[in-house]
């Protein structure tokens, strides 16, 4: 049963199956393989609405309290971005612990792909950050529940293009409730992280006459991005002090803390990365005291899940843009609903996801 938990990212102390408890997770896998040094972790956090789906992480977590934390969180997340996207799917969510510069092989994906097959499709997989479709090319040979795949091989390719559209049309919607109308000419936009999602952004924000400021921690990003647009380029300590109307934080999650609250003079958060709050009642809380308003990140960054979602049933770019438009609209009734309310834009969403959750228990109890 899903609970109303609201949750901060720092890791705790409390053991694995007491952690699953606070946050209503259904099933944690850990792997290991030591011939090619593989240890993941897959965290299942609701299958009420169909198989759980999320991409896998590679990151070199310092502890493995981080990297369950990590994957206990994101995984919830996806519970609720699918729940609210009006997707057949439940949430879950992988990480991989370690560097991907030292560990990435065929054999490793391959090793992790019959993990993921291991389950039996109540997991399906696909990219996230330093997973590449390339990466997933391998998984697939080992399993079919993987989505992402290329398009050659009869995927949706990348997703990160249609999880940037749906992020800049959350972002015009808070633009339209702020500022009466939807337009982007002329506003001042901090993106921080210029990755898959974040280049596709400032591509879509260039081109509606954007004021657009980048920043990220390699140069190469930077660049791809300089040598196409003009951008005014940002040091990664000075963001937070940036002259800015808009904050699109598509880099990692928990950057809306207190220190980022106390520096930030916008007045809108919108951007792409999960969690984006340290501390999700604290610093949503915080977020609508200072009048700025923040787009759930759950909510407008889920083209990506969309576009996941419809390569499980044959996949057409055009209907995954159909359904990424959607977060418009959906994006304007979650402020509605936390003016009238009285609850903040994240606790709007939060519930609204829910909602569809406890229905479909309601329904499956009547059968
Ligand atoms: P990515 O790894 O391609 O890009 C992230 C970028 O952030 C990198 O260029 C990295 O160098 C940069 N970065 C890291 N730390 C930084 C810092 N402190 N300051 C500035 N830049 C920093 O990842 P992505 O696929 O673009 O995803 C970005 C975020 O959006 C992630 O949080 C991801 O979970 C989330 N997201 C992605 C998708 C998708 O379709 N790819 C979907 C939903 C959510």
């Amino acid at each position: 049963m899903i609970t109303t938990t609201l949750e901060k990212t720092t890791t705790t102390s409390k053991g694995v199956l007491s952690q699953m408890s606070t946050m209503d997770h259904e099933q944690v896998v850990f792997c290991n393989d030591e011939a090619t040094g593989l240890k993941a972790i897959i965290a299942i956090h609701n299958t009420v609405l169909g198989p759980s789906l999320g991409g896998t992480r590679f990151w070199n977590y310092d502890t493995e309290e981080e990297a369950l934390h990590d994957v206990l969180r994101l995984s919830r997340g996806m519970t609720y971005k699918s729940a609210i996207s009006g997707i057949h799917l439940g949430g879950g969510k992988a990480v991989i612990i370690g560097d991907p510069n030292k560990l990435k092989s065929e054999m490793f994906w391959r090793r992790y792909g019959k993990f993921v097959n291991s389950l039996g499709g109540k997991y399906i997989t696909a990219e996230d950050v330093n997973t590449t479709t390339s990466d997933i090319e391998y998984i697939a040979l080992e399993t079919k529940y993987v989505a992402g795949k290329p398009i050659l091989l009869g995927g949706s390719g990348d997703p990160s293009s249609v999880t940037a559209y749906g992020v800049y049309l959350g972002m015009k919607a808070c633009v339209k409730e702020r500022y009466g109308n939807d337009s982007l000419e002329s506003k001042k936009i901090l993106v921080q992280g210029c990755g898959q999602v974040g280049e596709h952004l400032v591509d879509l924000l260039i081109k509606e006459n954007a004021i657009v400021s980048i920043s990220d921690i390699k140069e190469i990003k930077i660049k791809n991005i300089t040598s196409k647009h003009k951008v005014n380029v940002i040091a990664v300590n000075d963001i937070y002090d940036a002259d800015m109307d808009i904050y699109s934080p598509c880099a990692l999650g928990a950057t809306i803390n207190d220190d980022s609250l106390n520096r930030l003079q916008c007045s809108i958060i919108a951007g792409a990365a999960n969690n984006q709050l340290e501390d999700e009642i604290k610093h949503g809380r915080v977020c609508a005291e200072k009048g700025l308003l923040y787009a759930p990140d759950f909510l407008i960054n889920a083209g990506g899940v969309i576009n996941c979602y419809l390569e499980l049933d044959g996949y057409k770019r055009e209907r995954a843009i159909m359904a990424a438009n959607k977060i418009y609209d959906r994006t304007l009734e979650i402020f509605a609903k936390a003016k009238k309310e009285n609850i903040t834009t994240h606790e709007a969403a939060l519930r609204i996801a829910q909602e569809r959750i406890h229905d479909a228990i309601k329904l499956h109890s009547r059968r």
